[in-house]
């Protein structure tokens, strides 16, 4: 079983920044409002996310850590219509065979905490705010080739900054917080109103980026598409200042950034890149997101029919907005 986990965590968890993917998934699955990150070193000495979620209860805790246990689908009806962004009950076990993992989690109505370290362990009271927090310290320990794969600390904290990013940019109903070392790397207040949200993207995407930013705002019969689009100052490629999201979903699929990239062609200035925030929402059924583990990939229904709807989208409006 341990290695069972610990091949599912190959699959999963390269590196830190895949733990804080999965950490704060779960957190806005579990409709959290606040989150906070702590990270030490690059993220191998330890990786904290706490959040103010509905938490899970004392006798579920043991379940939460062990394989394939998700509370989020009950049935394989429910695979085409998953809204949840987690479903695969693989993260946590996975996490934890390769780390120490602890896990303290108050629900609301609750008195106190409960904590655990291994899903045999029967869960201890400790004092903890409704919400759950999970601190994975010494990741890899036990795997040492994988240890030796992760590359210097700078780039581990900027890959660990990058994702929590994207997740910032996915939710602007939550609060994000990051410290790394004790430095406060990221804050993040709520924003509800457009200017708001635009002062976020400043944060993530830089000021440049949001003084020339071009609203997109388009509607199709089942699908539609908002955010911003933008490029690059100068030639350096920024291919991390792509963000697309579908449903809420983070999404990093080769495809999608092709028909976005060949949309913008002759668009802009020759050697600038693409910079753009997209959100795309589509019914449920009509997209596939386990397609892979990371769920970062996604297969539609109608490829070729969505694929033209995103290049429409984007190229409609900067000639429109060009012109
Ligand atoms: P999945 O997200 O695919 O269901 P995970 O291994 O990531 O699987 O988590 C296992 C289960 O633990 C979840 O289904 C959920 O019930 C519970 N859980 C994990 N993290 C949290 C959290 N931050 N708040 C509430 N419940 C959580
Ligand atoms: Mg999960």
């Amino acid at each position: 079983l341990q290695l069972a986990n610990q091949i599912a965590a190959g699959e999963v968890i390269e590196r830190p920044a895949s733990v804080i993917k999965e950490l704060v998934e779960n957190s806005l699955d579990a409709a959290a409002t606040e989150i906070e990150v702590t990270i030490e070193g690059s993220g191998s000495q330890l990786i904290q996310v706490r959040d103010n979620g509905f938490g899970i209860h004392p006798d579920d805790l043991g379940l939460a850590l062990s394989r394939h246990a998700t509370s989020k689908i009950s049935s394989s009806d429910q695979l085409s219509q998953i809204a949840s962004l987690g479903f695969r009950g693989e993260a946590l076990p996975s996490i934890s065979s390769v780390s120490n993992l602890s896990l303290v989690s108050r629900q609301h109505d609750s008195e106190c905490g409960w904590l655990i370290h291994h899903e045999e362990d029967s869960a201890a009271p400790v004092a903890h705010p409704p919400g759950t927090t999970v601190a994975v310290r010494d990741l890899f320990f036990n795997l040492p080739a994988r240890r030796r794969f992760l590359r210097s600390a700078r780039t581990e904290q900027q890959q660990i900054l990058t994702t929590l990013q994207r997740l910032a940019l996915s939710r602007f109903d939550v609060r994000f917080q990051c410290d790394l070392n004790g430095q406060q790397k990221l804050n993040l207040p709520i924003a509800e109103t457009q200017a708001q949200q635009l002062v976020r993207v400043g944060k993530i995407c830089g000021q440049a980026f949001v003084k020339q930013a071009l609203v997109i705002d388009q509607q199709f019969d089942f699908i539609d598409i908002k955010g911003w689009l933008g490029h690059t100052e100068t030639h350096r490629p920024q291919a991390d200042q792509q963000y697309f999201f579908i449903n809420g979903r983070v999404i990093r699929d080769r495809l999608i950034s092709q028909v976005i990239r060949q949309a913008y062609a002759e668009l802009i200035p020759p050697g600038r890149h693409p910079v753009y925030v997209l959100y795309m929402t589509i019914p449920l059924d009509r997209v596939d997101v386990n397609v892979h583990p990371t769920k970062h990939e996604v297969r539609f229904r109608e490829t070729r029919l969505i694929h033209g709807l995103i290049h429409r989208a984007v190229s409609d409006e900067l000639h429109q907005q060009i012109n």
